[in-house]
């Protein structure tokens, strides 16, 4: 049996707790504070004490969703993306493009929040974006 601790930082919030995954035969069963990360010194809140338990549910989404007659279908990412540009296209085409808007999350990076607002500005031509922190 092998067992380790990896570092991580949790993915629940912006706040970005220091946290030890236990994984043991290489799956994740555990999830512990880190207790020399600056952000939580040691502490979390309950949605990070139970960070592992998503990795592994199996409600967790794995791949893009669409649906098809009311329906969900299991589709690659390539199908996913262009169904998303051309119905994009299409609503820009008919509303306007202030008639789509993004939402951002405090899930993802900074980095990847920046590129959302770009998207929604440069591409897409309107400022409607938002952030789940005012929400
Ligand atoms: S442990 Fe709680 S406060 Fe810390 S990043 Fe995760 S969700 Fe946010």
């Amino acid at each position: 049996m092998e067992c380790k601790l990896v570092p991580s930082v949790c993915s629940y919030c912006g706040t970005g707790c220091g946290v030890l995954f236990e994984v043991i035969n290489n799956k994740i069963v555990g999830t512990l504070p880190m207790k020399t990360h600056p952000v939580n010194e040691g502490k979390l809140c309950i949605k990070g004490w139970n960070l592992h338990e998503h990795v592994n549910s199996i409600l967790r989404l794995k791949q893009p969703l669409v649906k098809t007659f009311g329906r969900f279908m299991k589709t690659d990412w390539d199908e996913a993306i262009q169904l998303t540009a051309d119905r994009f296209k299409e609503i820009i085409a008919k509303h306007g493009p202030d008639s789509i808007g993004v939402l951002v999350s405090a899930k993802i990076t900074n980095e990847e929040n920046y590129l959302a607002q770009k998207l929604a500005r440069a591409v897409i031509g309107t400022n409607n974006v938002d952030h789940c922190a005012r929400l």
